[in-house]
């Protein structure tokens, strides 16, 4: 089995994200970047299926400017075997369904068995890209997914649905985005960090891809969100709380 794993660089969730001074989008100029989390879950599931013998080849992939090649590295870090960069100019704004079609494009060219990826990228929390890849491809797909299980050409994977679980059964070839509670991603070590810089990474420049952008949604403008109104007071105790919630002086 071969497994596509889609891989998103956004801004280190422990970053404080800081919106440009003329609300164009979010400062990227020297903010530390990482790998999107829901991502590094779907690789650590590839690779965790590889070592477990379900799988013989894992491929990350990404679409975005020269600086995903360290994010792919990392992917490789993990233990992905290889890696494919559709490289587009670092200024062209891409949407989910330029994104599903580029990976389309990847899949018909790869032919995986199974595709992974997160069920959101946390810097646009879009929650759609692989709904759209697997509309695109006829495949089925089970989004949110917190297990995973291959049994030769099918599939089973909970997902977690409000209030439970929910199992699904489908046939390979198949779209399966990650939820948290799938895995805990390694740590990469360093000996497996020095062979990534080794394995092969392929970059196709988008200009080489029967693509041209949609252009149907465009941003027009992004902002902080409001202050919190009103300060903290400090009661002594719980009657004062109730005296004040009374007056309703507190909320
Ligand atoms: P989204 O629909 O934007 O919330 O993203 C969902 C998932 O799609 C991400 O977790 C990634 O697996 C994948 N994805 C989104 N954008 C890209 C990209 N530029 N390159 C590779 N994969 C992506």
């Amino acid at each position: 089995m071969k497994i596509l794993v889609a891989v998103k660089r956004v801004i280190d969730h422990n970053v404080k994200v800081r919106v440009k001074a003329d609300g164009s989008g979010v400062e990227l100029a020297n903010v530390k970047m990482a790998m999107n989390p829901f991502d590094e879950i779907a690789v650590e599931e590839a690779v965790r299926l590889k070592e477990a013998g379900k799988a013989a080849e894992v491929i990350a992939v990404s679409i975005g400017d020269i600086s995903y090649q360290e994010t792919l590295r990392s992917a490789m870090a993990i233990g992905a075997d290889r890696a494919i960069l559709i490289q587009r100019p670092t200024e062209l704004v891409l949407e989910s369904l330029d994104i599903a079609r580029l990976l389309q494009q990847v899949v018909a060219n790869e032919q995986p068995d199974l595709i992974l990826l997160g069920k959101q990228a946390i810097d646009d929390d879009c929650n759609q890209t692989g709904q759209m890849l697997s509309a695109l491809l006829d495949y089925g797909q089970a989004t949110f997914a917190s297990q995973i299980v291959v049994e030769g050409n099918s599939l089973q994977v909970t997902r977690e649905i409000d209030g439970g679980l929910e199992t699904l059964a489908m046939e390979l070839p198949a779209v399966v985005t990650t939820d948290l509670r799938l895995n805990e991603p390694r740590y990469a070590t360093l000996p497996n960090i020095m062979k990534a810089k080794k394995k092969p990474l392929d970059i196709i420049d988008i200009s080489n891809m029967n693509f041209s952008p949609l252009g149907q949604t465009k941003t027009i403008k992004v902002s902080e969100p409001k202050k919190r109104a009103g300060q903290c007071t400090l009661l002594n105790d719980a009657a004062a709380l109730v005296s004040a919630l009374q007056a309703k002086e507190v909320i």
